[in-house]
């Protein structure tokens, strides 16, 4: 990327005009079917007309406030999201990592406010991605994202992804809570099992702990349940959304349950953007979409396709496919480093019209928009089993 950007990422030559649906077109005419969605955000794809229309009219209306004075499609949306999940108490961010800011420093408050002010320390999972505020990274773990910004934050320990018992080993006096995401995504598409998920929320229960999901990448429908923790029975105390919610409009939220959400009183947290009128327009429009009747249905069914056609290709190209992993809408094939890199791979597929992500663990990513028919997924493996081919060819 050329200056004057911060050289912090590394985009392919291309430059995309417009998208619909589940297609992006570029200034050279080429149309790409777009399997990464913007990272999991473009949940309803590109230029749905009822997020469109949501957007247009509240721009005629009211852009800004600040949370000095009050927003009603703040209190709307909150009731909705309340009303179909485990949580009481809502508070709108601008993005996922500040949704994850709010859920620490709210399982920390919680402590605090209830005479414990020592327990403050937080349990995280290995190839856990949080986010990259100074909180996130160091609740992530990630050596290469820490690397650099001086001495580790204190109060994150971190056990292996799905043991239970070196969580049970973890927990001290000090610990105020763990954090999971129920499906790994820059990780490598892990899922948590359903039984880890329900391990850990008995150990809160037992020990007083919070239970906080970060539902920011697996939400919003992505597995085919409004959040991937439904399909455990598992509820959190506090979770973290962001990605899909907005449908591509920036915009998260930090969920909380009454006894949790409670201690954030006035003066202990803010945001001058959080919430805004326009994000709330559009988070309210997709909301509605997402909880339509047959909805989640019709995601389940084309992500069981998807999954199933997935692990078509992987038999085929056996050696270099070496799993197929995720939930849902939310998948990953994890490739054999010896043959080919993720990053690799994706330009591959790239140069095939199919646009796809990267992930840790040499894994492609694929997170289409949750709109996608069978005939979108049958063109994506197509594409990909070409790109596999091209690999296989070139070795
Ligand atoms: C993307 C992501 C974040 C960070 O969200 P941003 O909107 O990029 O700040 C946090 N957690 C998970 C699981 C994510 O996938």
């Amino acid at each position: 990327m050329p200056a004057p950007l911060m050289d912090t990422y590394s985009p392919p030559d291309l430059v995309f005009t417009h998208g619909e649906g589940a297609y992006l077109f570029d200034d050279k005419g080429g149309k790409h079917l777009d399997f990464i969605a913007g990272i999991a955000v473009n949940s309803l794809g590109h230029a749905h007309p009822k997020a469109v229309a949501a957007l247009k009219a509240q721009a005629d209306k009211l852009w800004h406030l600040s949370n000095m004075f009050r927003i009603p499609g703040q209190v709307e949306l909150a009731k909705k999201y309340c009303d179909a999940t485990f949580a009481e108490r809502v508070f709108f961010t601008n993005s996922g990592t500040e949704a994850i800011e709010c859920a620490l420093k709210t399982a920390r408050r919680y402590h605090f406010s209830n005479g414990r002010p020592d327990r403050y320390r937080i349990i995280s999972f290995t190839g856990a991605f949080h986010g990259r505020s100074y909180g996130a990274i160091n609740a992530g773990g990630n050596p290469k994202y820490l690397e650099g910004f001086g001495p580790r934050m204190e109060g994150f320990d971190q056990v292996e992804f799905g043991d239970l018992e070196a969580v049970k080993t973890a927990i001290t006096e000090e610990t105020a809570a763990i954090i999971i995401e129920p499906v790994q995504g820059e990780g490598g598409l892990r899922a948590a099992s359903d039984a880890f998920l329900r391990g850990l929320r008995a150990l809160c229960d037992e020990h007083g702990l919070l239970l906080i999901y970060d539902e920011v990448q697996s939400g919003a429908g992505r597995t085919g349940r409004l959040f991937a923790h439904e399909w455990s029975g598992a509820a959190p105390d506090i979770m973290a959304v962001a990605k899909g919610v907005g449908g591509g409009f920036p915009m998260g939220a930090c969920l909380a349950t009454e006894a949790a959400g409670k201690v954030m009183v006035v003066g202990t947290h803010g945001t001058t953007f959080g919430g805004n009128p326009l994000a709330m327009a559009v988070g309210n429009a997709v909301f509605d979409e997402l909880t339509a009747p047959g909805f989640m249905d019709r995601v389940v069914e084309v992500g069981n396709f998807l999954g199933q056609q997935l692990h078509g290709l992987a038999d085929a190209h056996a050696g270099l496919v070496q799993e197929v992993r995720g939930r849902g809408l939310l998948l990953g094939l994890k490739l054999d480093e010896s043959k080919i890199a993720n990053r690799d791979f994706a330009a591959l597929a790239r140069a095939r019209g199919l646009l796809i992500g990267a992930a840790g663990d040499n894994v492609a990513r694929l997170a289409p928009p949750l709109i996608i028919t069978e005939n979108h997924a049958r063109e994506a493996v197509e594409k990909l089993d070409a790109a596999l081919h091209a690999v296989t060819q070139k070795a």
